[in-house]
């Protein structure tokens, strides 16, 4: 433990971060046909001795980067000036009352962009916390007195679901064993799955090629981008069948293009190619239109939540029996704190976690929940992967790596969450060196 000191917060810094993934269709599905891969991206500054810094971010793929961007700007009054030490010893005092402000809520309340932005603000506290800590973020939670996770989570809207004393008896359960699953971890990592093979912009044959790749490089699932037409999505499916054979699973994700007739009719249409999961075959918000559809698709799995805003949603997903796969983000809700009760609410009803990570820096991010959830909560990796995207992490100083399929547990202390800060020079909107060429060869263009 370090000694205690005076250091306060002094700045919070923002950049508008864009990648021009869109030319390649990296990324591309049903609703999303030309993503530029974009970070609202926060950088917490303190006057502490050690330089540590907080950073912390969320996921977008454009146009509204900058609206982004301004909300993390309305919560800088929360958070300069408080205590470095207070901070790090509780982020969720700072999660409540970033949630808790009371004009702002009315945005909300805890949903859309502004809880996005306390996200990024409350990640990147948890990435200052785990540096002075001397520890990965995963570390830092497997190994925290189970009362005081508990602490850090907002129970309310909760009770009816999971109870503070419910939590901590999973998690005083969930630390039994965990030396055994740290040791196990370090050395095999946590199995993965990749949507690198997939893209909905992506012809046949590099489709083929990437999904025999991603067998061979010891992916034991791929995933598949489906619903904009099934013609199509039957012959994609088909060749991606036939290049990894019958024991790979093959997911499939809609991105919310259907309702839920629809949904039901085209992933049955779908079935005879064995796919293991369909990933939000209509609304997020559609609670019950999930559960239908998961009734009717039976026995292949219903997977949702990359647009799930919050965890009372999560919270009726798991109550109507909506989902089989519970697929958290780590950059769309309120950040690690209300991760913890998510992760929680699927430990207590059973279901398994495999966290979103199609996007810039997500995987960075949730292997440290996946990791602290199978060492010290769930003690499993049992029908649990982790997506896997193989584009843009040479961008960030502790990317992920992948062994045989799986995500190597990283070891460098914090949330993996820092950008290079050449990367962030030369892709900052408009301005950095990349756009404000392209921009300017746009115009020459023009004219
Ligand atoms: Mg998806």
């Amino acid at each position: 433990m370090a000694p205690p000191t005076t250091a306060r917060v002094t700045a919070v810094e923002t950049h508008d971060i864009r990648f021009p993934t869109s030319r390649d269709l990296d990324g591309s599905d049903a609703m999303n046909p030309d993503p530029d891969y974009s970070a609202a991206y926060v950088v917490l500054r303190t006057d502490a001795a050690d330089g540590h810094e907080g950073h912390g971010f969320t996921f977008t793929i454009g146009r509204g980067n900058d609206v982004q961007v301004a909300a993390i700007e309305a919560l800088r009054a929360h958070v300069v000036g408080r205590s470095v030490d207070a901070l790090c010893a509780d982020p969720g005092t700072l999660s409540r009352d970033l949630i808790g402000d009371s004009q702002l809520r009315w945005l909300g309340p805890e949903k859309g962009v502004m809880h996005m932005a306390i996200g990024a603000v409350v990640n990147a506290a948890w990435d200052l916390a785990a540096k002075r800590a001397d520890k990965p973020l995963w570390r830092l939670l497997a190994e925290a007195d189970p009362a005081w996770l508990v602490s850090q989570i907002d129970f309310r809207y909760l009770t009816d679901a999971l109870t503070p004393d419910e939590a901590l008896a999973l998690l005083v359960h969930g630390r039994e064993g965990a030396a055994e699953r740290t040791a196990h971890l370090l050395e095999r990592g946590y199995p993965a799955y990749t949507t690198s093979a997939g893209w909905l912009g992506y012809d046949d044959e590099k489709l083929t090629r990437l999904a025999v790749r991603a067998v061979a490089d010891g992916f034991r699932q791929i995933k598949l981008k489906v619903g904009a037409d099934l013609a199509d999505d039957v012959r994609r499916c088909r060749a991606a069948r036939a290049a990894v054979g019958p024991g790979i699973r093959l997911a499939i994700d809609a991105n919310q293009r259907w309702d839920v007739d629809e949904a039901i009719r085209w992933t049955r249409a779908l079935a005879e190619f064995d796919p293991y999961w369909i990933e939000e075959p209509t609304s997020p918000d559609d609670i019950l239109g999930h559960a239908a559809v998961r009734r009717a698709v039976a026995p292949v799995k219903v997977a949702t939540g990359e647009h799930v805003h919050n965890r009372v949603v999560f919270k009726q997903l798991l109550q109507a029996g909506a989902l089989d796969v519970l697929q958290l983000d780590a950059a769309r809700v309120g950040g690690v704190n209300e991760n913890l009760a998510i992760l929680l609410l699927a430990a207590k009803f059973g279901v398994p976690v495999c966290p979103h990570a199609g996007g810039v820096g997500l995987c960075e991010l949730v292997q440290h929940l996946s990791m602290f959830d199978h060492v010290a909560l769930t003690g499993t990796t049992e029908d649990r992967v982790i997506e896997y995207v193989d584009h843009l992490h040479d961008h960030f100083l502790d990317p992920v790596v992948m062994r045989a399929g799986h995500y190597a547990a990283p070891t460098a202390p914090g949330f993996s969450a820092a950008m290079r800060p050449e990367s962030i020079e030369r892709y900052t909107y408009p301005g950095g060196t990349f756009w404000a060429a392209d921009l300017a060869a746009r115009k020459e263009n023009e004219a």
